[in-house]
């Protein structure tokens, strides 16, 4: 039996991975920063919360991982954790730096020190494109990030790179364009939009507030995209691989999509609010994932439409639940 170590494993695609992986007969541990809670309320919503081993840990406790990791006995780390908000990465610069640029630098150390042979997955992002260089970004695409969480990322893209050809570790970088699913954090756009639709059809609210509509991006289904992360630890020599959906769709046509699904007219709700602006926007992604599909026959199964329409159902459950 294998085992697999997680970081984020109490995040969205940690959730749906560890799933995956359970459901592969791995057995599967994650590292779960100690607050004054944990909430586990994905894995919950999966079933699995009692199904998977957790090590007490912090990114920025490198003695932390490296018990943690020991302790695990995996041949695979798939390495998820980060401050992941874009958004927040201006308010809290330092902070993301060191959880999301160093993080990876202390997870990549853990390995070199417990055993360099284990096999490593690199979150990497979309976001390191940035100000996009080509109309459809693949691997050879130069970056340009936009935000201190793209900066940081681009720190641990190299990193990974970097101990993989000096010390020929299985160190992976998968390049994930953006990803969504019923258990995506609230602060992300998509989400925003489908729990507010539930909120309006139940009269919780009457406005939804929101920033720059024409931005457009690459989304996918998070349940899709943690298929690929195993598949590129399942690659005999290590690489790194672009996951998206080769489409493209504004904001705002995201928002007809939610609001459409329950009969309502987005128009009547969005209000277009300037502070909600970023300091230096991403205004398009668009990925091309022919590598990923030639060698590692991954393909996208969901359509934005069906994505949008399975988090608007969910979100009208949860607040229908919540009376
Ligand atoms: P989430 O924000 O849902 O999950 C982040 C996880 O990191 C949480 O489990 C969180 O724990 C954990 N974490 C945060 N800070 C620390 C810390 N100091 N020590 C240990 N763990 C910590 O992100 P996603 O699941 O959406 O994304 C997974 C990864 O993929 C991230 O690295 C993200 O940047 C990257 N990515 C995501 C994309 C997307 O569209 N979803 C696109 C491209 C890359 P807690 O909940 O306790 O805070
Ligand atoms: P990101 O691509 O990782 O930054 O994912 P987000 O879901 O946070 O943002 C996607 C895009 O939606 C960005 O271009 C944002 O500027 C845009 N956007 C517009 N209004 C909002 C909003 O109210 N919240 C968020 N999070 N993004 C918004």
């Amino acid at each position: 039996m294998k085992t697999a170590f997680l970081t984020g494993i109490t995040g969205q695609d940690g959730a749906y991975l560890a799933k995956f992986l359970l459901e592969k007969g791995y057995r599967v541990a994650g590292l779960v920063p100690r607050r004054s809670t944990v909430d586990r309320w994905r894995l919950e919503y999966l079933n699995i919360a009692e199904e998977v081993e957790y090590k007490d840990g912090d990114l920025l406790d490198l003695s932390s991982l490296v018990r943690a990791i020991k302790e695990s006995k995996a041949q695979e780390v798939y390495h998820l954790g980060a401050q992941s908000f874009v958004g927040s990465s201006w308010e809290q610069p330092i902070l993301t730096a060191h959880v999301t640029g160093m993080g990876v630098l202390h997870v990549l150390e853990a390995i070199r020190e417990v055993d360099p042979g284990i096999k490593m997955y690199q979150a990497s992002s979309s976001e390191l494109y940035g100000l996009i260089q080509e109309p459809r970004q693949s691997e050879e695409t130069p970056f340009y990030p936009r935000s201190p969480y793209a900066v940081s990322k681009l720190f641990g893209y190299w990193m990974t790179k970097n101990y993989r050809e000096s010390f020929q570790m299985h160190a992976c970088n998968g390049i994930l364009f953006n990803h969504e699913s019923p258990l995506r954090g609230m602060e992300f756009v998509t989400r925003k939009v489908t729990h507010a639709v539930a909120r309006i059809v139940h009269k919780k609210q009457q406005e939804l507030r929101l920033g720059n509509i024409q931005a457009k991006r690459d989304w996918g289904f998070a349940g899709d995209y943690v298929e690929a992360m195993w598949l590129m630890l399942q690659q005999e020599v290590p690489d790194d691989f672009v996951i998206a959906t080769g489409k493209t769709s504004t904001v705002e046509e995201m928002c007809r999509i939610a609001f459409d699904y329950v009969g309502l007219n987005y128009q009547d709700y969005v209000v277009i609010d300037p502070a909600l602006y970023r300091p230096a926007e991403v205004d398009v992604l668009l990925g091309n994932p022919e590598k990923a599909k030639r060698e590692l026959g991954w393909t996208p199964k969901t359509k934005l439409e069906q994505l949008i329409h399975m988090m608007v159902e969910a979100d009208l459950q949860r607040v229908a639940k919540m009376g």
